[in-house]
């Protein structure tokens, strides 16, 4: 055993302090401090410096540990039945025929069958069904203890809420954010001006590990299951991923048995470019030893299965130049600078530009135009320029300067502590942000008005403010890019584009409630905030004649304390939507939309007359299609809290009516079992009562 000299000693207890805080920023603030690529490296050097000398080896060690000393501690704990490890890696083909060897050895030199499943990048958790119902739901934590997410997991539409079969069991997979509502939720972030989330699977955790569920239910997770303990066992995981399927949970359908280490290597090398057409990002690939017998045989180092080994894929990095940097402003007047670079082709995309963030953030990489940059891809989504390379300038570069002026509006720019912002709230560039996210599908929906046409008609300054599109005439939109003319139109006789918009626009003058709220662009008033709000006055603002402007005055009226009792919205919404009436400049946006004649629905749900309503006291789950009244299982739901009652999403002793219709399954046997009021759907519209006629 070589020495421990003080230089040694000093090496290890810098490398476990370096460690010990990317974890505390990784696994606690969901921020980490430094690629993974980076940290892997660390912990490498110290699992090798452990190797020579043993004895520096104490139980606390990283290398002893899974996951950060501490957790965040604003959840409740959970101990965990059967710890939830960590997985050793492999980072080439060699380690992995090493794991195989290994694994071989190990089984007195019978090489087992693998089973290769590719790595999902997010956090994993522990799902606990108790006679099929979703009972408890765990975070990994330090392996021993995780948090209780259980509240914030039964936001995930695709977690079953009761399992197929009644069984009791254990579930453990990845929850995870889809690239695409991880880019979109940057996008909103950096609109907001809060902070960006590195990487998928920063955001899945961060959304995870909210105290308030509502913030989850925005973020659009889903959700892997990988293992399974139960009785009786599952002979191997292969046969587990299919058990699992068969309980109703979602699996990775890309799995693949029956591999020796040639087949898991050809397994890596198929999926290492294949994996960037996947909507959901994979950092590696999992390699297990299928058969649980073997399993057993292999059984635990310290802190991972010694029958199971993670692969990364190499992170994928080119270099570029940077032509120019941009500057663009957001919905809320954020200035970003954006890097245009020649195009170059990373992880199967063509990357001409990405987002520098702000002036700290390009002073602290060091970018100048001219410069040659890093790229890589932040979670294998967002391009993201990692750093300048200062040795390849030929001559010297100027530092880029924020410019003073908006380049929009002109206006003077000022600076909120590391963003520059344009204040002036008819900023062209703000207005048509604005209008996009207005128009869009998860607002008022509105076809026809694209960006094109959106850009023409507020560079022409025909609409300034939301309630411009729905006082629009065909002379607005005569001759515009696109548009064809009314002249010729008439000519054509036959439906045209100008029709169709100023058609749309008339059919969509009438909305729900809940989505003018989300037009408006409140800040933190996402979809489910406002159909909350919305449901909430639905209670409050009695049914009838100029509900609009009842409705409207009920929402302008209501207290910070008031808002903060709507289930879900907490004290930041709160103020933010009375901040937001309270401005001048915004406040009254919603009354000029009633002026120029939309009209406000209740959520497409209808009042319940009085207070107590038809369905009170009673816990309502509804299961199969609607399919006399075409309504969604969400309306049905809306429907049913309006009417008094309370949905539930699982039959449970609690349960006292169950709307079954058609194609209902499990939950009807589990209904009658337990004893529980069924009523079809012609039952369910009746008991709603006279209130299911308006709407
Ligand atoms: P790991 O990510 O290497 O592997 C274990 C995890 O893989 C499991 O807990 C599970 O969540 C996940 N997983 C995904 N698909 C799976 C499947 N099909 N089967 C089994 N498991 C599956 O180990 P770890 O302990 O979670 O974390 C280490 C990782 O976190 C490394 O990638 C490391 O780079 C990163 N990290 C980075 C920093 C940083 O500062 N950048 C800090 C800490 C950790």
């Amino acid at each position: 055993m070589a020495k421990v000299t003080a230089a040694v000693a000093k090496r290890h207890a810098e490398l476990v302090a370096q460690i010990n805080a990317a974890d505390r920023d990784y696994y606690v603030a969901d921020a980490p401090r430094m690629p993974d690529a980076a940290y892997d490296a660390l912990r490498r050097d110290l699992e090798q410096l452990e190797v020579e000398h043993p004895e520096l080896q104490t139980p606390d060690s990283p290398t002893q540990r899974v996951g950060p000393r501490e957790s965040g501690g604003q959840l409740g704990e959970v101990r965990h039945e059967r710890p939830m490890l960590s997985l050793s890696n492999a980072f080439s083909p060699e380690e992995v025929a090493a794991f195989v060897a290994s694994a071989t050895k190990g089984l007195g030199g019978r090489e087992p069958e693998l089973v290769a499943e590719l790595k999902i990048d997010g956090l994993a958790i522990s799902l606990r069904y108790e006679r099929g119902l979703l009972t408890r739901a765990a975070t990994r934590g330090d392996g021993s203890t995780g948090e209780d997410v259980t509240a914030n997991v039964r936001t995930i539409s695709v977690i079953p809420q009761q399992l197929s079969e009644p069984i009791d069991a254990e579930v453990r997979g990845e929850v995870y954010m889809p690239k695409e509502a991880f880019a979109a939720l940057n996008v909103a972030r950096e609109e907001e001006g809060l902070q960006l989330y590195a990487n998928p699977r920063n955001s899945a955790a961060g959304s995870l590990r909210q105290k308030d569920s509502r913030i989850t239910a925005e973020r659009k997770l889903a959700f892997f299951a990988y293992q399974l303990f139960s009785d009786p066992q599952p002979a191997s995981q292969s046969a587990a991923l299919q058990r699992l399927h068969g309980l109703g949970l979602p699996t990775e359908r890309s799995a693949r048995a029956g591999l020796n280490a040639a087949g898991a290597v050809a397994f890596l090398a198929e999926w290492e470019e294949k994996r960037h057409a996947l909507s959901y990002e994979t950092d590696g690939a999992v390699l297990k030893v299928d058969r649980v017998e073997d399993q057993e045989l292999l059984g635990f180092i310290s802190r991972s299965p010694k029958w199971a080994v993670a692969y990364k894929f190499p992170p994928e990095q080119v270099t570029t130049t940077l032509l120019n940097i941009s500057v663009e402003v957001g919905r809320t007047g954020y200035l970003t600078p954006v890097a245009e670079m020649e195009p170059v082709l990373l992880a199967g995309s063509t990357i001409r530009r990405a987002t520098l963030h702000n002036i700290d953030e390009i002073r602290r990489k060091d970018v100048r135009v001219g410069d040659v940059v890093i790229l890589q891809k932040a979670g294998d989504v967002i391009p993201e320029v990692v750093r300048s390379l200062p040795e390849k300038r030929r001559a010297v570069l100027d530092e880029f300067q924020m410019p003073t002026r908006c380049p929009s509006c002109n206006g003077e720019v000022v600076r909120d502590e590391v963003r520059h912002r344009c204040p002036n709230p008819w900023c062209e560039a703000q207005v048509f942000e604005g209008l996009r996210h207005a128009v869009g599908r998860g607002a008022l929906d509105i076809e026809g008005l694209g960006e094109k046409l959106l850009q023409q008609l507020v560079d022409r300054g025909r609409v300034r403010r939301l309630a411009d599109l729905f006082t629009l005439t065909a002379d607005d939109l005569d001759g515009l890019d696109r548009m064809g003319s009314v002249a010729a139109n008439a000519k054509k006789g036959s439906a045209n584009r100008i029709d169709n918009v100023l058609r749309e626009l008339q059919r969509r003058k009438e909305q729900e409630l809940w989505r003018v709220l989300v037009a408006l662009g409140i800040r933190h008033v996402g979809e489910t905030t406002a159909r909350d709000l919305a449901l909430e006055l639905s209670r409050r603002v009695a049914p009838g004649g100029d509900w609009s402007r009842r409705v409207a005055a009920a929402l302008r009226e209501l207290t910070v304390e008031e808002l903060t009792s709507v289930s879900g919205v907490g004290a930041v919404v709160g103020e933010s939507i009375v901040s937001y009436f309270a401005d001048s400049g915004t406040g009254s946006a919603l009354n000029d939309l009633i002026e120029v004649g939309v009209t406000l629905n209740p959520s497409a749900v209808v009042v319940a007359s009085g207070g107590g309503g038809p369905l009170s006291g009673e816990v309502v789950v509804v299961t199969g299609t609607l399919v006399v009244s075409g309504l969604s299982r969400r309306e049905a739901q809306d429907r049913i809290r309006v009417a008094g009652g309370v949905v539930a999403d699982a039959i449970t002793s609690k349960t006292t009516l169950l709307v079954a219709g058609e194609k209902a399954g499990s939950k009807r046997a589990d209904a009658e079992r337990l004893g529980v009021r069924i009523v079809d759907e012609a039952g369910f519209l009746a008991l709603l009562g006279a209130s299911a006629a308006g709407g």
